[in-house]
Order: structure tokens, then C-alpha cells, then sequence
């Protein structure tokens, strides 16, 4: 499938829930109103997507949300999805996790064929840790993240970098992910959904965070990409690479070869724009997959060039106003 700036789609990120069991300062409200359960797809209806995903040439899924893992019964996708890895198939199986449910699944994914995860962690301190998640305890997600390496899982650490929170921390979390090998990547604050706070007060560019990590850290280029929008240097003192994903100061557009799938069966093809298909009316309107496979290529024939991100004090609104929990990043 190519876009009509000549992008090839070949990944598909599916966000299975909206719900979480934390409440992550920048991404949620406190009090969230979640989906009735009724509205979401099912396992099932969420694999007959996947599987048309696949045939039209998606190589590569990861699962997201809201939290993926509080899903009932989740492993039941993820094993159905792990049978489609091989030629021909899937490249790859992947999700983005905030590791609290990872000490239960760690092994099940290992087994399924996941090779690789995302766990989301902002700080190593446990009342930050608090204060960041709300709801949240620092120990939790570390005993998730080390039953996952116990299993054999290659993780990637994303942490938002929040200015005046978690800044001081980088530091340490460039060592401690050297230490324990983990890969890590930092992400810029996007604006999106409301959240009872001044996103102006959480924004600090990555651009200045990396000009003082070069002070302590030798931070090597290397071509390395995912076709995703992070830029990866390799910290020469830990051997471990550093992601930047950078909305807000660079845009990272021009690759983008994803597409992004909610729990209610809408298609985004951009995260920073509104303009969506749903794909559960030709879903359920017919057994075979055809009216399926030709709503996702008209959605594909819409992408748009890029996002419009912008956060400044004049337009203190977001750019898109459901939150990132919709979409899963
Ligand atoms: N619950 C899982 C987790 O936290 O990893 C998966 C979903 S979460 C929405 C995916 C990623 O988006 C996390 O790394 C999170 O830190 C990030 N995120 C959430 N809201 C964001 C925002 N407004 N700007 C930038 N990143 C955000
Ligand atoms: Fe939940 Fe992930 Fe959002 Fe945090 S970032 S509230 S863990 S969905």
C-alpha cells in the first residue's frame, strides 16, 4: 500500500483498550470517561483486521493503547497475531507497555513471538514516579521490566521529558539503561487531549536536552531508524542507543509508514490529525473482507503529508483533542 506522497505503509499500531491503570500526568485527566466496553471490537474482530492489514502488506504490529495489557484476555490477540509472524506474514509483533501487568506476561509474550517491547518509564524515583503516573508505584513497573529481560525480551525505554520534572534524571537513566541493557528513548510532550494542566509548563525541547547531555555522554550518530520518527545516537560509554522523538522541533513526517487503529475499529492515518475512517461498519456489514479491504484503502489514499503540532502560550489548546490513550502514540 503507498500513501499518495509515495510512502509505503507496512506498519500498523492497534490500540486494544482506552483504559489504563495509571493516569500519566501529560496524557490523561484524572477523571477520564472511558468507552463503554459495548463500542469496542472484539479479540476477534480486532485480529480480522489485522489479518487484512497483513494481506495489504503490513509487516510489522505493534499493540498499544490505554494500557494493552489490562485488556481481558489480551493474550488470546497476541497469540493469534504471533501465529502470523513468518514469510509472507508479520515481521514483527511488538507493544508499547507501562510494564505494571509485565511480571504476569512477560513469558506468554516470549512465547507468542514477541521479541521486542516499549515500556514507558519517566523516572527512577519512586515519589516522582508517584506524582507522574498518579496512580502508580515505581516497584511495580520494575518488577514488570526485569521479568521481561528474565524472558528474554529486548526493551526499549520511552521517557517523556517533562520540564522542571524529570529533567534533572536523564543522567541516570542513560546509566541505568546502560547498566541493565535497555535502549532508550526520550519524547517530546505532544498536545493532546485535555489534561487539567498547562501543557507551556510540561514542554522542554529536546534539542536543549540534548546539547547538555553531550556534556557528560560522547553521543554518536548512527544511521540506525526504525522508519519511525525517532533519531537514535549510540552513547559510546554504555554501548546502549538514545532515541529523540521530536514533534514539536523537528518534524519527522516525510517517512512516516504507519497508520494507527482504535479500540472502536477508527483508523488515523496521522497521530497529530483529526481526519480518521471507520473500519468497523465494513467490518461487521459482511463476512468476507472485501467492503474491509477497500475501506482501508481508500482511508490509505487520504493520508496526510504530516501533523500540525503546535504548543505556544496564544493557542494553549490541543492540537487534537482526543488524547493519546485513543491512538496509543
Ligand atoms: N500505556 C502504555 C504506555 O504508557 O506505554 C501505552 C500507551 S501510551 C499512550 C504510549 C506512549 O505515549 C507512552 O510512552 C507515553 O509516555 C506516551 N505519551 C502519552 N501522552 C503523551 C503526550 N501527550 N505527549 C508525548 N507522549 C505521550
Ligand atoms: Fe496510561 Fe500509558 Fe497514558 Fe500513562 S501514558 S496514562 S500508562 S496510557
Amino acid at each position: 500500500m503507498r500513501d499518495p506522497f509515495g510512502r509505503e505503509i507496512t506498519y500498523l499500531r492497534m490500540s486494544v483498550t482506552d483504559r489504563c491503570d495509571l493516569r500519566c500526568v501529560y496524557c490523561m485527566a484524572e477523571e477520564m470517561t472511558f468507552l463503554p466496553k459495548a463500542e469496542l471490537l472484539t479479540l476477534e474482530e480486532l485480529e480480522r483486521v489485522a489479518a487484512a492489514f497483513i494481506r495489504l502488506g503490513v509487516r510489522k504490529i505493534r499493540l498499544t493503547g490505554g494500557e494493552p495489557l489490562v485488556r481481558r484476555n489480551v493474550m488470546s490477540l497476541v497469540n493469534a497475531l504471533g501465529s502470523r509472524l513468518g514469510p509472507g506474514g508479520l515481521a514483527e509483533l511488538t507493544l508499547t507497555t507501562n510494564g505494571t501487568q509485565l511480571a504476569r506476561h512477560a513469558e506468554a509474550l516470549f512465547a507468542a513471538g514477541v521479541r521486542r517491547i516499549n515500556v514507558s518509564l519517566d523516572t527512577l524515583d519512586p515519589d516522582r514516579f508517584a506524582a507522574i503516573t498518579r496512580w502508580g508505584k515505581l516497584d511495580k513497573t520494575l518488577e514488570g521490566i526485569f521479568a521481561a529481560k528474565a524472558a528474554g525480551l529486548a526493551i526499549k525505554i520511552n521517557t517523556v521529558a517533562l520540564k522542571g520534572t524529570n529533567e534533572d534524571e536523564f543522567d541516570r537513566l542513560i546509566a541505568w539503561c546502560g547498566e541493565h541493557g535497555f535502549d532508550l528513548c526520550l519524547i517530546e510532550t505532544m498536545p493532546m487531549g485535555e489534561i487539567d494542566q498547562d501543557r507551556t509548563d510540561q514542554y522542554l525541547p529536546l534539542s536543549i536536552v540534548r546539547a547538555r547531555l553531550s556534556r557528560t555522554w560522547t553521543l554518536e550518530d548512527t544511521d540506525y531508524r526504525t522508519g519511525g520518527p525517532a533519531r537514535y545516537v549510540v552513547v559510546k560509554e554504555t554501548g546502549r542507543r538514545l532515541g529523540f522523538i521530536t514533534p514539536m522541533t523537528h518534524n519527522f513526517c516525510e517517512s512516516c509508514n504507519r497508520v494507527r487503529l482504535t479500540c472502536t475499529g477508527t483508523l488515523y492515518m496521522c497521530l497529530g490529525q483529526d481526519d480518521a475512517a471507520d473500519l468497523r461498519a465494513p467490518l461487521r456489514a459482511s463476512r468476507d473482507d472485501a467492503m474491509l479491504e477497500a475501506a482501508i484503502r481508500e482511508a490509505i489514499s487520504r493520508k496526510p503529508r504530516g501533523h500540525d503540532f503546535v504548543i505556544d502560550r496564544r493557542r494553549n489548546r490541543p492540537a487534537v483533542a482526543r488524547h493519546m490513550s485513543v491512538t496509543g502514540g
